[in-house]
This record gives structure tokens, sequence and C-alpha cells, in this order.
């Protein structure tokens, strides 16, 4: 049987997504085995124009890490989806924004701000920021274009499957390459995990139990043989699809929602507060206004992986600025 074509990409990402490749360990041998890896730039020396040079379809699976948050990236996505006859979007970046969808709670001109001037390690007298175009003797130098809006890989191309997690598990890594091998790939538009929540595999036991304080993880050692979210400390198992096999549960840590929401819920976040505040046992608006207060950062709780996949997207843009 011939050799699968295999590309593999990271945009705007941790690096954490090919390490992950990589945690296969010895199988990472067996995917040797089954493909030839024909592009994978943390690893090998291949050049856009390698890319650029071969066939329309002639790779047979492209698994893309991290969100779009430039110009660069935004082509090399349409670059590879146009070379590849599959994609996935490998990680919760490039399934949901990830981490650094966050960066939509502000803008291009607010990172700006923060990254080049303000932040103390800066030494910018002359507030240089980074430009898409600047003249030097030389010539003109170029770098991509800052996006204002951290965008999923599928709002910028059409994807076929989606592995979730930060990173994906390795047994889903494998489960994905089986596939490849066999053939036997489950309906487009499918994503490598479980339908239903995390909760539903968690094995903690559940007493249905109200909450009066919410504490952060380091405030509280939790029984743990006992649901974190019935001891007050938010996890988001409730509004995160399953199939990780609760790895942060068994850490005594809470899930902090890195799979997605689960099939048929559109937005995380709001999923995730209503889960909450069903449980709340608050009498008086004191108590309620007490306990939303002991969320430190709800926008980055609720919102952690999801945010340019959900229905608030990002922080409303002036009609001046771009998109
Ligand atoms: S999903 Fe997690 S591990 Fe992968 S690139 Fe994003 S932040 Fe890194
Ligand atoms: S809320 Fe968290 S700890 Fe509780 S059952 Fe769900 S996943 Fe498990
Ligand atoms: S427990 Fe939650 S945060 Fe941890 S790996 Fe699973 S889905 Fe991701």
């Amino acid at each position: 049987m011939a050799k699968l074509k295999l590309a593999l990409y990271w945009s705007a990402t941790c690096g954490g997504c090919d390490v992950a490749v990589l945690d296969t360990n010895e199988k990472i041998l067996d995917i040797a085995e089954i493909a030839d890896i024909v592009f994978w730039p943390i690893a090998m020396d291949f050049k856009r124009h390698h890319v650029e040079s071969m066939e329309d379809k002639s790779i047979d699976v492209c698994l893309f890490n991290g969100s779009v948050r430039n110009s660069e990236q935004e082509d090399i996505a349409k670059l590879l989806r146009a070379k590849s006859k599959t994609m996935v979007a490998f990680g919760a970046c490039a399934c949901f924004g990830g981490i650094p969808a966050l960066g939509n709670f502000t803008d291009r001109a607010g990172i700006f701000e923060r990254a080049y001037i303000e932040a103390p390690s800066n030494d910018n007298l002359g507030k240089t920021l980074p430009q898409t175009l600047t003249q030097v003797a030389e010539g003109e130098l170029d770098l991509p274009e800052f996006f204002d809006t951290v965008l999923t890989l599928a709002q910028v191309v059409d994807v076929e499957y989606f592995l979730p997690g930060c990173p994906p598990p390795v047994d889903l890594i494998l489960k994905v390459v089986d596939a490849l091998a066999t053939g036997q790939l489950p309906p487009v538009g499918s994503v490598i995990a479980l339908d239903k929540t995390l909760c539903d595999e968690c094995p903690r036991i559940k007493e249905e139990k109200s909450i009066s304080k919410i504490y952060r993880p380091h405030e509280i050692i939790p029984d743990d043989k006992k649901c974190l979210l019935e001891q007050g400390i938010i996890c988001c198992g409730p509004a995160t699809r399953g199939g990780c096999g609760a790895r942060c549960i068994k850490a005594n840590m809470p899930c902090r929602g890195c799979f997605g929401p689960p099939a048929g819920v559109v937005d995380q976040g709001a999923k995730l507060v209503s889960a909450i505040a069903s449980i709340y046992n608050a009498v008086s608006e004191e108590e309620v206004s007490r306990m939303v207060e002991e969320i430190v950062d709800p926008a980055g709780t609720f919102y952690r992986f999801g945010l340019a996949d959900s229905l608030l997207k990002r922080k409303r843009l002036e009609p001046s600025e771009g998109a």
C-alpha cells in the first residue's frame, strides 16, 4: 500500500501540539510506517516553496495546530488546504481559537500598546510599533499583518475533522492515525472525542449538592473522590466534551475546558455559566454578588479555550476598526 503523505503545521501556537505528536514515543515509528512526512516546520527543513510546488490535493492529511492570528498564517492555511485532501484542526487552538483567542478581548492596538510600550521590560522611548512595510537602505521589509481578531482554522478554510485538547491526548492522536491508515474515517465534520460531557465520564461522586462559596484551586485541598464543582471549585466538566479520560480530574485538578463544548452546545461559556448558576445556594442579592465576585477572571474562566468559536467571538470593535 502506498504511504500516506502527511503534513503538520503550527500556526498561532505554543508548540505543545507538536510535542504531543512526539509524545507518541515509539508509536511514532508506526506513524512513519504508514506515512511520509512532507512538511513539518518545527522538525524538518521544508520551506514554503516546497509546498507551493506540490500538486493540489497531493497531501493526504494535514494536521494543523494553532489558531490564525496573522496574514501569513491565513495564507499558509489556504495553501495547505489547496494541497491537502483532508484537513484536521489539531488541538484546542485550531478547533476553537484556544488561549491565543483570549486576545479577542482586546484588539491589535491594545495588544501592541501592552507588548511594545507598557510592558516593564521594554526600552522603547520612541514608541515604535511593528509595521507591515518598512523602508530600509537595502529595500522594503515586510511583516505579516497582525489581525484584530484571532480565528479558528474552520473560520479560514474548510476542515474535515476536529481533534480537540490542549494538547490532544496521545491515544486520540493514534486513533486518528489508525483511522487514516485503515481508511475507516468518521463522517466529515466529526470531532474525534465523545459526544457527551466530561461529567459523564468523570469517576467522581456527584451528590447533587449546591454550593455557597467558590474556591480557587490553591485555596482548598479537595476530596479526591467527590465532584470538584460540588466542593466549590470551578470545573468546566458540565460544559466540556468528554474523551480526554478526565486527565486533569485524575490529578485532582478541575477541568479547564480544553475539549470545547459537547455535541449540541453552541456556546461553552454560556453553558458553563448556566451549570454553575444552577447549583448556587444564594438567597439574597448580596450573596449572589459575593459569589460572582469570587470567580476571578470570569471571561477567561468561561471562555479560556473557546472565545473565537463562541457567540461572543470578540469584544465589539468600533466601526473604524478592522476585523
Ligand atoms: S492547543 Fe494547547 S498545546 Fe496546542 S498549541 Fe494550543 S495552547 Fe499549545
Ligand atoms: S464537574 Fe468536574 S469534578 Fe464534577 S463530575 Fe463534572 S467533571 Fe467531574
Ligand atoms: S479534564 Fe478538561 S482541561 Fe483537562 S484535558 Fe480533559 S477536557 Fe482538557
